[in-house]
């Protein structure tokens, strides 16, 4: 059992794992590829760099400095994270991990495909996430969006509940997967289409599916979906925290490009170092 797991290795987790680790806590960071800061040609406006630094640079400094101090760091992408007894279970592609504080800090990813009809459908037949909407679609036809490791565990949400499933990749590389009930369609979507609420979506090639309903699980999932699905609330797809960090969910802190407002390097340092050190106060008095 960790003490304390952080999702995500930019500036904010890094921030928050520098804290915890030094409090003698058990700390693992679990990251994929993805970070903002990665995609930075170089940062100027950071504190203590006369030249500036690539922001590839900082990112895999900070990883290093988090490992030189004990920090255990996975590489693999987090699917799942469920409320346990005493804490969480994170399931990622590979393992699964027990733990008593998630610390969030994925970042400022936009997992909304680009395509026509999504927003108008949302809350009608668009939904993202399989645990919190599966119910609506009992012996109902859906599409999955998506083509990784998040689409299939949304996918597998969905098996039991639905009465078909088609995967749809739009224009993605089709994912090893079979079920008796699932499909997988690789062409690319034009437009969802109905009246009231979902009815049909059109592929590109102008060839049609009829659905129920669609869930967008498209690339990795990120700190909204995590967030929404364990019951923390979210504003305009930013999580909302107090000034602690703190959730609304016991032992679940969130800091960084998540928590909206300034995206930038110095306000993701500043939040992981607050999350980090309230979540220090939190095992303790646990
Ligand atoms: C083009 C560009 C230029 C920028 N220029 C500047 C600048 O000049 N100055 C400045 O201060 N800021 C700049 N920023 C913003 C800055 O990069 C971010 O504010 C900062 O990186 C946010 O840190 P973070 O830790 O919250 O998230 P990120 O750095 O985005 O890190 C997110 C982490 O979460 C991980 N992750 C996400 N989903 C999963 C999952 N499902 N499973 C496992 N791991 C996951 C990723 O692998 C990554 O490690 C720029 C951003 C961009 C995109």
């Amino acid at each position: 059992m960790y003490d304390i797991m952080i999702i995500g290795a930019g500036p904010a987790g890094i921030s928050a794992s520098l804290y915890t680790q030094r409090a003698n806590l058990k700390t693992g960071i679990i990251y994929s590829d993805e970070s903002a800061l990665e995609k930075t040609k170089k940062i100027d406006n950071y504190y203590g760099f006369e030249n500036g630094i690539s922001g590839k640079e900082l990112y895999e400094n900070g990883i290093k400095q988090a490992e030189n101090l004990g920090v255990i760091i996975k590489k693999e992408e987090v699917t799942k994270i469920e409320i346990i007894e005493k804490g969480f279970l994170i399931t990622t592609q590979k393992d699964s991990y027990k733990t008593k504080v998630v610390i969030l800090a994925t970042g400022n990813k936009k997992n909304k495909p680009k395509i026509k009809g999504i927003e108008k459908f949302e809350g009608r037949g668009v939904s993202y996430c399989a645990v919190c909407d599966g119910f609506f679609y009992r012996n109902r036809s859906i599409g999955v969006i998506g083509s990784g490791n998040y689409a299939i565990t949304e996918t597998n949400e969905l098996i039991n509940i639905a009465n078909d499933i088609t995967i749809l990749t739009n224009g993605e590389q089709a994912p090893e997967f079979r079920a008796d009930n699932v499909t997988i369609d690789t062409k690319e979507i034009e437009e969802i289409h109905g009246d009231k609420k979902v009815e049909e979506i059109e592929f590109k090639d102008h060839t049609k599916l009829k659905v129920d309903g669609i869930f967008v699980a498209q690339g990795v999932a990120g700190s909204t979906e995590f967030a929404k699905k364990l019951g923390a609330f979210t504003k305009q797809d930013k999580i909302v925290v107090n000034e602690k960090m703190e959730t609304n969910i016991k032992g679940l802190y969130a800091c960084g490009d998540c928590t909206g407002g300034l995206l930038q390097v110095c306000k993701a340092v500043y939040e992981g170092a607050t999350a980090g050190i309230q979540a220090i106060q939190y095992v303790r008095g646990h």
